[in-house]
């Protein structure tokens, strides 16, 4: 047993592995996911806020989904999104397919071990090979 609380809501729940948090709490983010989805499909041009105020959720999960590359995003769709290394529009992710190829190697020299998928904040500093833009 690995119990943990949940990032969500804060109950106690058995941690298998992936987003920490509880399942039903996992369920009702999916069921927000599908919802948000839906909404850019059928709303190409609404912006981060207006996506979050209409579907309930908050603009950062809705960065996060974006970040995991599970939203996709329209070229005429206000969002913007900035590959992090290069600053090309790209629709998903946080690097252009570029700078990714190009990363991908240097991860492979770089990291020992593959970073869980879960949200945590990247040192940017002292990383050889990766350099970065300021805005
Ligand atoms: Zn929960
Ligand atoms: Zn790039």
């Amino acid at each position: 047993m690995n119990l943990r609380n949940c990032a969500r809501c804060g109950k106690m729940f058995n941690y298998i592995g992936g987003q920490p948090v509880c399942d039903a709490c996992k369920k009702a983010i999916e069921e927000d996911f599908q919802k948000v989805k839906q909404y850019i499909v059928d709303n190409p041009r609404a912006g981060l806020k207006e996506i979050a105020e209409e579907n309930g959720v908050t603009t950062k999960q809705i960065q996060q989904w974006i970040r995991e590359e599970r939203l996709m995003f329209t070229s005429d769709s206000p969002l913007q999104i900035q590959c992090e290394n290069c600053g090309a529009q790209i629709q998903t992710g946080r690097y252009c397919a570029k700078c990714k190829a190009s990363m991908a190697n240097n991860l492979n020299n770089t990291f020992a071990k593959p970073q869980p998928a879960i949200q945590q904040p990247v040192k940017k500093e002292g990383k050889a090979g990766m350099r970065f833009l300021d805005t």
